[in-house]
């Protein structure tokens, strides 16, 4: 078979503790739903032309040469709750891979069995939340925003127990590394600083090669993800299980459970079925951060010589959250409005807009997308009480007014980061629903049309419209 990956795996060379050497377990009859071939080339990887032998290697039936497949350890609070160990407990890390450009990428199959940290799990995954984190990932990538990628989605021939008899699937994933929030409070808790010291020198040196030591590392993790979230915030995402092990120290996107874009605008949404108190809503996300790198800052404590001094200078750090926060989600509002330069006054009409907005129970994506059109009015249409955004389009049309844009400048400029098409639940559902009829046709085409979601094509535009009465999806679940 001439596959070929350029494996060089780094974090499978520390010390032992870190993980443990665990195969995927091999499929019954693994079958090719979805290959990305723009990112396996991206790689630098050489996949076999036949797609059965494709199948074989992401189901983990044929571990490419040169993979060293582990199951990483790891801690973290779920919902606020401590959980000392966690870990892959369906996934296992095939390796790293270095690409032609030097950057360097972890490649993930989830749903390969069982592993020691399964738990009571079966280590496997269903079809459902394979294609939706395929969609999903694919549709965040599309969107400019960092997030692990989907390399490849197979159908094992296995019955997996969840809700009824589901078909398994496995889903490759990229990352450019899987190092959690939980990753160092596994070693923290366990007060093992060797580790601890050995897994900050490997985050640095795999993700912020410029970073000075623990306090330098904590200070590039909190820009990270205050910058990640307010790009979620910016498309509408809401990622629904933020607990420490899903918040990766790269500042990406990882774990697409029971995430979901907005259709219409609240900032109290929910969507996961686990998160009963709200949690993780949609306005939430920034103070669940914030919560998040405390766990993190007080992860690394035990690397810091002077601990009262180190209790300090984090607690400074962790708390110049918010204001990294708000600069980055000020910036991506204006962006939205189509205000290039910086003014007093600019969040605020951002705010007013969004208040509106949930008042009107308008579409998050759609009400932007109107008014990044020729017709901004237009984005009236779709608030229940359309009159109560005359007065804002004025205040708006007179800040444009000092920006000196030409029309079709501010046209383009706005649509260029309001997108047109966002993976809506009840596409998503719907794309399942018919995949478990074997027609994979739907999956196909959400795939394709969200690679495109600033300028989509004629064909793609009834994905815009948001679900009906009786399409909506009001639940997501974990796919565990
Ligand atoms: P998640 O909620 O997906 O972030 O998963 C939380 C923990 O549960 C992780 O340690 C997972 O590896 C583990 N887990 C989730 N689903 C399964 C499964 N089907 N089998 C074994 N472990 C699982
Ligand atoms: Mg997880």
């Amino acid at each position: 078979m001439n596959a070929h990956f350029p494996f060089d795996n780094s974090y499978a060379r520390l010390p032992d503790r870190f993980f443990t050497r665990q195969p995927p377990v091999p499929v019954e009859r693994p079958g090719l739903i979805a290959v990305n071939r723009a990112l396996a080339d991206r790689l630098g990887l050489t996949l076999p032309e036949d797609p059965d032998e494709i199948a074989a290697i992401f189901a983990g039936n044929a571990v490419p040469e040169g993979a060293e497949p582990i199951a990483q350890v790891y801690a973290g609070h779920q919902f606020g709750g401590w959980v000392p160990q966690l870990g892959d407990g369906r996934a296992v890390l095939l390796g790293e891979v270095v690409a032609p450009d030097g950057a360097r990428f972890d490649i993930q199959l989830k749903g390969a069995g069982r592993t020691p940290y399964s738990r009571m799990g079966d280590g496997r995954a269903w079809l459902g939340p394979v294609l939706r984190e395929y969609i999903l990932s694919e549709a965040m990538a599309a969107l400019g925003i960092p997030t692990t990628r989907a390399l490849a989605a197979v159908s094992t021939g296995e019955i997996v127990l969840r809700e009824g008899r589901m078909p398994g699937a496995v889903f490759a994933r990229v990352a450019s590394s899987h190092i959690r929030v939980g990753t160092f409070q596994y070693f923290a808790a366990r007060t093992d600083t060797e580790a601890l010291g050995a897994l900050t020198e490997h985050a640095i040196a795999r993700h912020y090669p410029d970073a000075d030591g623990p306090a330098g590392l904590l200070d590039r993790v909190i820009a990270a993800q205050a910058e990640l979230v307010a790009r979620w915030m910016g498309v509408g995402f809401i990622h629904g299980v933020m607990n420490t092990d899903n918040m990766a120290i790269s500042g990406e996107t990882i774990d697409y459970g029971p995430c979901a874009f907005l259709d219409t605008y609240h900032p109290g949404k929910v969507f996961s079925s686990i998160d009963h108190y709200g949690r993780y809503a949609y306005a939430n996300q920034p103070q669940i951060a914030v919560w998040n790198l405390a766990q993190l800052a007080t992860a690394l404590l035990p690397l810091m010589p002077d601990r009262d001094a180190a209790i300090e200078s984090f607690t400074e750090a962790v708390n110049g959250f918010a204001d990294r926060f708000d600069a980055a989600w000020h910036r991506v509002l204006r962006a939205k409005l189509g205000l290039a330069e910086e003014r007093e006054g600019d969040a605020a009409l951002a705010f007013e807009l969004l208040d509106i907005m949930a008042k009107g129970e308008a579409d998050f994506t759609n009400t932007f997308r109107a008014l990044s059109g020729a017709d901004p009015e237009a984005a009236a249409a779709g608030l229940r009480n359309p009159g109560a955004l005359t007065p804002w389009l004025a205040a708006w049309r007179a800040r444009l007014a000092q920006e000196g844009w030409d029309e079709a400048d501010r046209v383009a400029a706005m649509q260029a980061v309001n997108p047109a098409l966002i993976p809506r639940n009840h596409r998503v559902e719907e794309a399942i629903s018919a995949a478990l009829g074997d027609d994979f046709g739907p999956f196909e085409r959400l795939v394709n049309a969200f690679s495109r979601p600033f300028d989509p094509t004629g064909r793609d535009l009834d994905l815009a419209a948001p679900p009906a009465p009786g399409e909506q999806v009001t639940r997501t679940f974990c796919g565990t």
